[in-house]
């Protein structure tokens, strides 16, 4: 059985980020002698989080929670109000919010200056949804909505904004904005859209159609609840018959063993050492089996 890689998996250059702002964390702490925090889980991936842990990095999610020490913004960003209140409170933040969410939040907050509506197309249950709503910080509100059927409840305006959290599906996005373009220039209003969705997602989605081509099946590493990991397992079913999205090398079951050739991607919060252990895992399953 042979294992073939996606050709664009993994960490993405908004995670590598986050990480490196970590490790500086975890130095800034020690010289310091101050506790060590991310707000929020740095990343969808509990074999990650468990490594942070071990080296003493707590997760905290507001600042009351615990005493100030070295706070990391993680790569989702976090609202504008949050920030000041870990910064009132006397936490050093280090920030490893993403340049892109960044983009999506200076937009946000500029609209919301200017008094213009802002349609955020996304999870409302995302941290990043979370992070660049609250960059609203203007008479301009934001609306949060996650499919079409939701357009029916935005108030109209003459000139509105529409943008996505980045790893949204582009193909939604672009038929949840061309819907409320329509509907806004049926009463005489302007729609901007703006196009907010990250390409190392597309690139990741693209090496995997690739990758479904030359397989027999698929197996997607990550985290269960990262949305871009979902989305490439989604993706991976629409292309091919067998699938897997497993996150530890405990999950890799015989079933795997019964291909000629599987192929194997992974989510932007997984690390290349969760990917190197559950290939070596499978590899050695499948030749005990064939002993
Ligand atoms: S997926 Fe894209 S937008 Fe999200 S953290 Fe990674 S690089 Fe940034």
């Amino acid at each position: 059985m042979k294992i073939i890689r996606s050709n664009v998996m993994g960490f993405c250059s908004g995670v590598q980020n986050a990480i490196v702002r970590v490790n500086e964390a975890i130095d800034l702490a020690e010289s310091r002698g101050l506790p060590i925090y991310t707000i929020g889980p740095l990343i969808h991936n509990d074999q990650y989080l468990s490594y942070l842990e071990r080296h003493g990095v707590k997760i905290v999610e507001s600042p009351e929670e615990a005493e100030p020490g070295i706070a990391v913004i993680r790569a989702h960003g976090i609202p504008q109000k949050m920030r000041e209140e870990f910064e009132k409170r006397g936490y050093h933040l280090l920030d490893g919010t993403c340049p892109r969410v960044i983009r999506s939040q200076r937009i946000v907050s500029k609209c919301s200056d200017e008094g213009e509506t802002v349609v955020l197309v996304g999870d409302p249950g995302h941290g990043e949804v979370f992070a660049v709503a609250g960059a609203a910080g203007g008479p301009g509100r934001v609306i949060i909505i996650h499919e079409e059927k939701d357009i029916s409840r935005i108030p109209l305006e003459a000139h509105m904004t529409i943008l996505s959290q980045t790893t949204f599906s582009k193909d939604r996005f672009i038929s949840i904005a061309g819907k409320l373009k329509q509907t806004l220039e049926q009463c005489g209003g302007e729609l901007e859209i703006i196009q907010s969705i990250c390409p190392s997602t597309k690139n990741r989605q693209q090496a995997l159609q690739t990758l479904c081509e030359t397989v027999d099946a698929i197996i997607v590493v990550g985290g269960k609840n990262s949305s871009n990991t979902k989305r490439l397992f989604e993706l991976a079913g629409s292309c091919c018959r067998w699938v897997w999205h497993i996150n530890s090398p405990d999950e890799v079951t015989q079933e795997m063993c019964g291909f000629d050739v599987i192929g194997i991607t992974a989510g932007a919060s997984t690390p290349d050492w969760l990917v190197v252990s559950i290939e070596e895992h499978i590899s050695t399953l499948c030749m005990n089996l064939q002993d």
